[in-house]
């Protein structure tokens, strides 16, 4: 069988995250998020996080040329060899021609492109009540999900919980800003290949990955 790869697409706080995590436990893929890659290189000090840091911070896009590196080398790992979610990448025109070029050189293709719809107004309120636990990424919310026991993770049990710098409201902004001027293109570039689908995020977490589920199933038949 074709490795899987298929790539969610939709604004910061659509629960592209979420899902891709979802995704990987029910198929065994590998969810490749750049934020969290870009994350990894910030705290390490390369220098690619140190070039990446101040952008971030301000709600704006790293250079193409450090992402599709990064997201390069992170393909090129063994354990994506069972096929990848991609979160978060690609969010430029530039970035998904490296993509299909990379794709291309290896004989893989994408199998499904799907896009998160959700409403903008709802994305403030949505991103500045999350955070995760330390221990093992496990998502929560303020309002929408909070653990069974207070402070301590349904998941692994962890006691240690972290929010993201640039999840506040100014920043909020600009994110959005970036998505709707440079990453929201793509819908069209891929709706055009036809690997396009659109699932309506709104709603109930699992009842949302019900239906993602059941798209990169029907796409990776
Ligand atoms: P995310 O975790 O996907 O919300 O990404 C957090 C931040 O990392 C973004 O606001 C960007 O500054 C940067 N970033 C993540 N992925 C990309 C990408 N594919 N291209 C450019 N910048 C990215």
């Amino acid at each position: 069988m074709e490795n899987q790869i298929s790539i969610l697409l939709g604004p910061p706080g659509a629960g592209k995250g979420t899902q891709a995590r979802m995704l990987e436990n029910q198929f065994g893929l590998v969810q490749l998020s750049t934020g969290d890659l870009l994350r990894a290189a910030v705290a390490a000090g390369t220098d690619a996080g140190k070039q990446a840091k101040a952008v971030m911070e301000d709600g704006d896009l790293v250079s193409d040329d450090i992402v599709i590196a990064i997201l390069r080398d992170r393909l090129g790992e063994a354990d994506c060899a069972k096929g990848v979610i991609l979160d978060g990448f690609p969010r430029t025109t530039v970035q998904a021609e490296a993509l299909d070029a990379l794709l291309s050189e290896t004989g893989q293709r994408i199998n499904a492109a799907i896009s998160l719809e959700v409403d903008d107004g709802a994305m403030v309120t949505r991103i500045s009540g999350r955070y995760t636990c330390g221990g093992c990424g496990e998502g929560y919310h303020d309002s929408f999900k909070q653990p069974a026991k207070s402070d301590v993770c349904d998941t692994c049990g962890g006691g240690v919980f972290k929010r993201r710098a640039d999840d506040n409201a100014e920043t909020v902004a600009s994110r959005l800003e970036a998505y709707h001027a440079q990453t929201a293109p793509l819908i069209a570039y891929y709706d055009g290949k036809g690997a396009l689908q659109s699932v309506d995020a709104m709603g109930d977490i699992d009842a949302i990955a019900k239906e993602l589920g059941a798209l990169v199933a029907l796409a990776t038949a």
